[in-house]
């Protein structure tokens, strides 16, 4: 605290806080109340018990000293009586007015000290103390809270007119003079020490309440966006879906995905992505007044509302999206969930608006996605894979099944992909495109891929023992897997495990999981090489990095995807597409597989094309490895 500050503290005119106001404010009126009250009953027992001596006893007072006194007992009398008033109307909120308040506050405060005064002054010249003036002083000073400035004008100026006026009629004695001088300074000292109590008084409960408010805000709010956080969020929609006299079928959930975020994140950095978020966080509250709205994770947002209009809603916060000013083309996706009834639990409840939200996620040309029936069978489904996953592995519901793939050239098998089947005795089949898109979402995959990984060098090490011919394998991975795992290494350990040659296994990773700028994979693909594995990059021309991969990513063999075979049949374009597909992996050092081969005609054009291997439902669909054994055996399969 500088000097200038502690003059200030000293003299109470610091700068106070709304808080500190309030609480001196609230302070005063209570006490006003009591003091007030206190006068009104010592006036008004003055001026009966003045009036009962002077009439029925022999105390025979002049009429100038009864006039005097009863005027003096009733101005002190009325203003007690206006403070206790004005104070009662006050503390019931009826009346607000500062100004008035300080008023009355104030002139009672004179007339009390005047009434002080004048008493006083009467008594000292009969030769009796000052005992008025002491009382007056203190019922004003020491219980309400005067700012220490205020005490010492109103003190010092108060008792100096006493002194000045008794001096001057009878000069004061010695004794008068130190009494009178304690007096003040006793009084001034109470009324300074009574300020700062409540000073600091106010100053803890300020701080304790901005503490309080700190924690609160902190329980209900999110930190990035401001808004409601997903528990505040949870029970605010609990206890407005079960009010009274609500009819739950005219709300919906709203689940929100900003398209792009990452990217804005990448470009822009954390801090404006952060201030993004804020900035549709509050996009989000204009467009859905007087709903509840909650920041559910990154770049994801619920909201609770009445069912109307939410169509136009979403197109008008997608207009407003466009005008931000980022070169990222920002978009949303929106999921909604209608709740068929209030048992419904609000976490429930986002979770399929999200889940409608993530079903539009790959469709370019659709915002907004109604939660259906169909799915409820899915998410249904998606929890059963969830749930059942350990429980198939243990099992061996999850199997892996194998589909051979031929050289063009010979139409012998030269190698197969593995391919994990679920068939599950209570579910029945399930899609590995169902599954293994659950298992990505959960950050399960990686532990399917690598007991697929085991299961396939069991089989091969099995194969081997019984002295067949090995086949080359080609295994699917998950972009996730290098997250989760240190995979090349894990692979590896695998393989050493069971003794399997590196030449029999080859790693395919799909083509749409690939980005320019992922040094990540970029890293661990260059470990897998350095092992000596084959790199195969799988659904060549499904995703959208299309032939820039092909210049960061150092791969073996092109495996083309299935759709370049689509409308295949009479289609020019698709077979000059084709050709120059296989004549660019060529041009590169890479070798092509082709999916999908269903027909002789695509069988012909492949071959002729020089794509070298062919893989397909012409030559077979993927199957057990009995039934590929048994097949290898009958001669239906030749091995190269
Ligand atoms: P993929 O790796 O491209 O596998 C080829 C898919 O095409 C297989 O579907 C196969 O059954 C199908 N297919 C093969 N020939 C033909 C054909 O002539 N016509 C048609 N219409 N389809 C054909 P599947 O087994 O359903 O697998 C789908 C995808 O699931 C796979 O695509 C692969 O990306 C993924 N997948 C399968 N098993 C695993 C696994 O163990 N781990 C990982 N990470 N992914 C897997
Ligand atoms: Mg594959
Ligand atoms: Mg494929």
């Amino acid at each position: 605290m500088s000097r200038l500050e502690k003059v200030k503290h000293f003299f109470g005119i610091e700068k106070l806080t709304k808080y500190t106001h309030d609480f001196f404010d609230a302070s005063n009126i209570r006490s006003s109340l009591y003091v007030a009250s206190v006068v009104v009953v010592l006036e008004l027992w003055m001026i009966c018990s003045t009036l009962f001596f002077q009439f029925v006893g022999d105390l025979n007072r002049s009429d100038k000293w009864l006039f005097t006194h009863l005027l003096c007992y009733s101005v002190l009398l009325i203003s007690a009586l206006v403070l206790l008033i004005y104070s009662i109307l006050h503390l019931k909120k009826i009346v607000k007015n500062q100004n008035v308040w300080w008023t009355i506050r104030f002139v009672f405060a004179v007339i009390s000290i005047a009434f002080g005064i004048y008493i006083s002054y009467l008594d000292y010249l009969k030769g009796e103390q000052f005992i008025t003036l002491m009382t007056m002083t203190i019922i004003v000073f020491c219980f309400t809270v005067w700012r220490p400035i205020y005490s010492i004008i109103f003190l010092t100026t108060s008792y100096g007119v006493f002194f000045y006026l008794c001096n001057s009629a009878i000069p004061a004695s010695y004794a008068t003079k130190v009494n009178l001088s304690i007096v003040l300074i006793i009084i001034l000292l109470s009324a300074i020490n009574s300020y700062r109590q409540k000073l600091s008084e106010a100053k803890k409960d300020e701080q304790l309440e901005q503490a309080h408010d700190i924690l609160l805000k902190l329980s209900i709010s999110d930190e990035v966006t401001g808004i409601a956080n997903m528990n505040y969020f949870r029970g605010q929609s609990f206890e407005l879906i079960n009010k009274n006299g609500i009819d739950i079928h005219q709300y919906i959930y709203l689940y929100f995905d900003i398209e792009n975020f990452k990217m804005l994140n990448q470009k822009y950095g954390f801090w404006e992505g952060n201030s993004f978020l804020k900035k549709f966080a509050d996009l989000l509250n204009q467009t859905f007044e007087k709903s509840l709205t909650a920041h559910f994770s990154n770049d994801n947002f619920v909201v609770l509302t009445k069912d109307e209009r939410i169509k136009e809603k979403v197109l008008d916060i997608c207009k407003k999206l466009s005008e931000y000013q980022y070169d990222i083309k920002l978009g949303i996706k929106v999921g909604a969930y209608k709740p068929e009834n209030k048992e419904v639990l609000p976490l429930v409840a986002c979770d399929h608006a999200r889940y409608a939200c993530n079903s539009i996620k790959k469709h370019y040309n659709i915002t907004y996605c109604l939660y259906d029936e169909t799915m409820s069978l899915r998410f249904q489904k998606k929890q059963y894979i969830i749930n059942n996953f350990d429980s198939a592995i243990k099992n061996e519901y999850i199997q892996v099944y194998y589909q051979p793939f031929v050289n063009s050239q010979t139409g012998k098998i030269c190698g197969m992909e593995a391919l994990a089947r679920w068939n599950d005795p209570q579910f029945g089949f399930l899609s590995p495109v169902d599954f293994i898109e659950t298992l990505e979402e959960y950050y399960q995959i990686h532990r399917l891929d690598m007991y697929i990984v085991e299961k396939v060098c069991q089989h091969i090490e099995s194969a081997r023992a019984r002295g067949r011919k090995i086949i080359p394998v080609s295994l699917n991975f998950s972009r996730l897997d290098f997250d989760s795992l240190n995979l090349a290494e894990e692979v590896e350990n695998c393989l050493k495990k069971y003794n399997i040659d590196k030449s029999d296994i080859h790693i395919e990773i799909t083509e749409s999981t690939l980005s320019e700028d992922d040094i990540k994979l970029q890293e661990e693909l260059k470990s897998f090489r350095a092992h000596g594995y084959a790199l195969w990059l799988d659904d060549f021309g499904s995703g959208y990095s299309g032939l820039n991969v092909l210049k960061e990513y150092d791969f073996d063999l092109l495996k083309i995807d299935m759709k370049f075979l689509s409308n295949f049949e009479g289609n020019e374009r698709a077979r000059q597409i084709l050709k120059n597909v296989i004549n660019l992996a060529k041009d590169i050092g890479m070798q092509t597989l082709t999916e999908g081969v269903e027909t002789q005609e695509a069988y012909d054009f492949l071959r002729e094309n020089g794509c070298e291997k062919l893989q397909g439902y012409l030559f077979s669909k993927p199957i057990s490895r009995e039934e590929l054994e048994a097949k290898l055996d009958a001669g239906t399969f030749v091995i190269e």
